[in-house]
């Protein structure tokens, strides 16, 4: 294979070796049920047990407060349904941001077709969700605030601390998909006042398929897969132990460099970011520059399009991602990007690398090469940006 920059760990990470080598004995070696009785099956009963342990301890919450589910979306997809049925009772109202992930937004328009509201939170210019709106949107009948904890494709970093507090307040439920963040950041559920947290191993260079959804213990929640006992009788089937196995190692690791990985992206992120902006007019950053994950960066380039710039920087071995959501079949610009107030026309020329610690210097250097070779070929086929030469006389 021809050389391969991988700046799009957003999308997902590569399962690091260790992680693989933890998994591997648990497919053909310890493949016991870990429901059944007999000694064989314990080894695995412990494996999975250990792999909450170091889950939870990461988030400072309780070992029995975790329950595994096959990823991030099955995640946030049961915490608003199982919860919106819930607390039906006490009211219908529900509160969300216009940057959401779709696995948030798409389920919460199933739920307003099953007769509950909600309120969709606007967000800055930076992508911070504006605290005064949604204290003004809690109503007597509001039972679910759901807030991601950064966004997947500006990473812009909410403040959840604020937000967590005003749930407590107000006696409302706080869910946060935290799939971005986990990890990535340091997170403590009960420092947040967090009560549901959805998360994806995936995202954490562990294996695809494999997630968990903390739940406060208290919270009422009905559940997802009916079943077996599995996951205390709220998610049945047969345990992903392999995956399980991956997650906690994953976590294990991440946790373990979660200091020196975030100073490190952080300082290669910057260099990118500074070399981009001072070596092409007519680019901007999308997103918190300050409140920001370490390892994201998105650009908007003037006068082109992300799908174009994508194909050129993927014929140079560079993976990256674009803000449109051409790749779902529209070619409308992604709804995080109108949410931050970007007109269509700089929505499309915009570009997401997110870093990895395998990321270098020598990396950035070669993308912010390429990167000015393929904007000034796209910029000259373009005839905004002839037009807007000729206007400004250059
Ligand atoms: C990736 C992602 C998800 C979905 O996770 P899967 O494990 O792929 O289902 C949900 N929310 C956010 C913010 C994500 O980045």
């Amino acid at each position: 294979m021809k050389q391969l920059i991988y700046l799009d760990n957003a999308a997902t990470t590569k399962t690091r070796p260790e992680v693989v080598e933890a998994m591997l004995p648990y497919f053909s070696e310890y493949y016991g049920n870990p429901s059944s009785v007999y000694e064989f099956s314990t080894i695995t009963k412990k494996a999975v047990t250990g792999a909450r342990e170091t889950i939870a301890k990461s988030l400072g919450a309780r070992t029995e407060e975790i329950y595994f589910t096959a990823g991030g979306s099955e995640s946030d997809n049961w915490a608003l349904t199982a919860a919106a049925e819930a607390y039906q009772s006490k009211g219908k109202h529900i509160i969300t941001s216009k940057i959401e992930h779709h696995a948030v937004l798409h389920t919460c328009a199933h739920l307003e077709k099953r007769g509950f509201e909600v309120t969709y939170v606007d967000v800055d210019e930076n992508g911070v969700v504006k605290l005064d709106e949604l204290k003004k949107a809690i109503r007597p009948d509001t039972i679910l605030i759901s807030i991601m904890f950064a966004n997947n494709e500006i990473g812009t970093i909410e403040p959840i601390r604020e937000i967590g507090q005003i749930a407590r307040e107000h006696g409302i439920l706080f869910h946060t998909d935290a799939v971005q963040a986990y990890a990535h950041v340091p997170i403590n559920v009960d420092e947040y006042n967090i009560d549901m947290l959805s998360s994806s191993a995936h995202k954490l260079n562990g294996p695809k398929g494999i997630g968990f959804l903390y739940i406060r213990k208290g919270v009422k929640i009905r559940s997802f897969i009916h079943g077996g006992a599995q996951e205390r009788k709220r998610r049945a089937g047969t345990e992903n132990v392999p995956g399980i196995v991956g997650y906690g190692k994953a976590v294990e690791l991440a946790m373990a460099t979660l200091e020196e990985r975030s100073k490190y992206e952080t300082g290669l992120r910057d260099y990118l970011m500074d070399r981009v902006m001072a070596e092409i007019p007519y680019t901007r950053i999308n997103g918190s520059r300050k409140n920001r994950l370490p390892n994201n960066v998105n650009f908007a380039f003037q006068f082109i399009e992300g799908e174009s710039l994508l194909i050129k920087l993927d014929m140079e071995g560079i993976c990256g991602s674009s803000g449109s959501a051409c790749t779902s079949g529209s070619l409308d610009p992604s709804h995080v990007l109108l949410a931050i107030g970007l007109p269509h026309e700089i929505a499309h020329g915009s570009l997401r690398l997110t870093l990895s610690e395998e990321n270098t210097k020598e990396e950035m250097d070669y993308v912010v090469e390429k990167l000015k070779e393929i904007v000034a070929y796209l910029r000259n086929l373009s005839p905004l940006y002839e037009d807007f030469m000729k206007k400004n006389n250059r």
